[in-house]
């Protein structure tokens, strides 16, 4: 049976209580217009249990934005157990703006994704490079040195599951996006990665999509779902780019991987 094609809604810092009641209402009420999407929101995580119960009984799946690994004293973290006990089955990891705020290194986020996956979580690792290593041609070798982590740990734990979702830095909330075949050449590139260890990855293309661009993205050969920041704290924006992918993909027809 093919997969769902992957919605991820990262709101990043944004919303209210009232903004996210708003918002997964909505998408409670026409989710099951979509019936080859998956769509995981993910709230900040004061919003978290709360997004949980009101999606609960529903397909919808929740999940955080990040988490912290460790037992020790950690002042303002949150770990995998507790994001867990609220509900959540998925985590983001290693996206470009904790990379750049918090300077993330890649021996955190291996951490992290270590600490998500044996607490039975499901890893969403975000890659991607900047503007500067894509004009110098060093798109593929930062992706291959983002994935190492990833890779190792799969080697360790075959039957673990990763997301990986490919967003360049220089797409991230900036309104462009990667072309068709940028997108598709570094999905590939990912996917095969990870085959010679005989493990299959869905791979998601984040950068600027939106209700315009959502359909044209999904078409693209390799990609098995989206991760939307800005559009995805708009209610008319998200039911219109949910309302386009579903459409987008039933011209595609079956999925790839896994
Ligand atoms: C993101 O934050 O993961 C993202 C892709 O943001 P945007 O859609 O706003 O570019």
């Amino acid at each position: 049976m093919p997969n769902s094609f992957l919605i991820v809604a990262n709101w990043k810092m944004n919303g209210s209580r009232s903004l996210a009641a708003e918002l997964l209402a909505a998408l409670k009420l026409k989710h099951h217009t979509w019936p080859k999407l998956k769509l995981i929101i993910c709230p900040p995580n004061l919003y978290l249990a709360s997004a949980h119960n009101t999606l609960h009984g529903t397909n919808l799946s929740v999940g955080a934005q990040d988490l912290w690994f460790g037992s020790a004293p950690a002042t303002g973290n949150t770990s995998a157990d507790m994001l867990k006990d609220i509900g959540a089955e998925f985590v983001i990891i290693g996206h470009s703006e904790r990379r750049q705020l918090n300077l993330e290194s890649d021996l955190v986020i291996t951490s992290k994704l270590n600490a998500a996956i044996e607490h039975e979580l499901v890893p969403i690792l975000c890659v991607g490079e900047s503007i500067e290593q894509r004009r110098s041609g060093n798109t593929l070798a930062v992706i291959r040195q983002q994935l190492q982590g990833a890779i190792s740990l799969i080697r360790a734990r075959p039957q673990a599951k990763i997301i990986i979702a490919y967003e360049p830095i220089w797409c991230v909330g900036t309104g462009s996006r990667a072309s068709s075949i940028d997108i598709k050449i570094v999905h590939a590139f990912i996917k095969n990665l990870f085959m010679q260890y005989n493990t299959s990855v869905q791979v998601l293309y984040g950068g600027s999509v939106n209700a315009n661009n959502v359909a044209d993205i999904a078409a693209i050969e390799f990609v098995d779902g989206v991760i939307v920041g800005g559009a995805s704290i708009c209610k008319t924006s998200i039911l219109c780019l949910c309302d386009r992918a579903e459409l987008g993909i039933s011209s595609k027809g079956v999925l790839q991987v896994c």
